[in-house]
């Protein structure tokens, strides 16, 4: 039924509908939650956040058209959720939180699911240091205003992003942009609601 469902929304791609199938998200959704993990949609998870609903989670990842060698940056780790299906399809995945206790709760999580290329890390995704380095895949899954110019500079020629944006409160557009030799394409995909990205490392725990 969860196939069947994504299917109907217009998921094509094998890879993905397989990935989308094999992680069990019972695992990332609240305990009082689990009867509803294979419903099509987003539930709340600590800190007032939310995991994404599955068709979104699973478009973002078909419009990444993502490949063993990719190295990938995710910014709002969450529950970890988007960053399991991301592992089985990448080569390695940095994924960042404001939160500690979801950066905390998602690492144990992934460790026991056996996602080893994914390292979890507590920062401001908006503010990351160098050292960091490039990606050839960004997903951004936290609505911004605007894509900041560092975050494009982070993808290397060829590489992908997709993020929503739009206002924090309301209805944001996922974004698509591609580097090219000669410079970014925008796309305009789908609409999509998403908690919004904020600044700084959360003072809550
Ligand atoms: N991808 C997640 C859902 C993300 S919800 C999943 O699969 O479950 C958005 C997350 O982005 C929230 O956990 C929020 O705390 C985080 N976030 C918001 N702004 C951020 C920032 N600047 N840096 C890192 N994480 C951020």
């Amino acid at each position: 039924m969860f196939q069947l469902t994504l299917r109907r929304r217009g998921i094509s791609d094998q890879a993905v509908l397989r990935t989308m199938e094999e992680v069990p998200r019972e695992l990332f959704v609240d305990e009082a939650d689990r009867g509803d993990a294979y419903r099509d949609s987003a539930l709340p998870i600590a800190c007032g956040q939310t995991i994404s609903q599955p068709f979104v989670v699973a478009y973002m990842t078909e419009q990444l058209q993502l490949q063993k060698s990719h190295r990938v940056l995710e910014i709002g780790t969450g529950s970890g959720y988007q960053a399991a299906v991301l592992s089985r399809l990448a080569g390695q995945v940095l994924t960042v939180e404001r939160y500690r206790k979801l950066a905390d709760t998602a690492r144990t999580r992934l460790e026991k699911l056996g996602c080893h290329n994914v390292e979890v890390m507590l920062g401001d995704g908006l503010d990351l240091p160098d050292t960091v380095g490039s990606f050839d895949r960004i997903i951004v899954t936290a609505a911004m205003e605007q894509i900041p110019d560092n975050l494009i500079e982070r993808l290397n020629v060829g590489g992908v992003l997709i993020a929503p944006v739009g206002p924090h409160q309301g209805v944001q557009t996922l974004i698509r942009l591609t580097r090219t030799v000669a410079g970014i394409e925008r796309k305009e995909l789908v609409d999509v609601r998403f908690v919004p990205a904020l600044p700084g490392i959360a003072r809550e725990l």
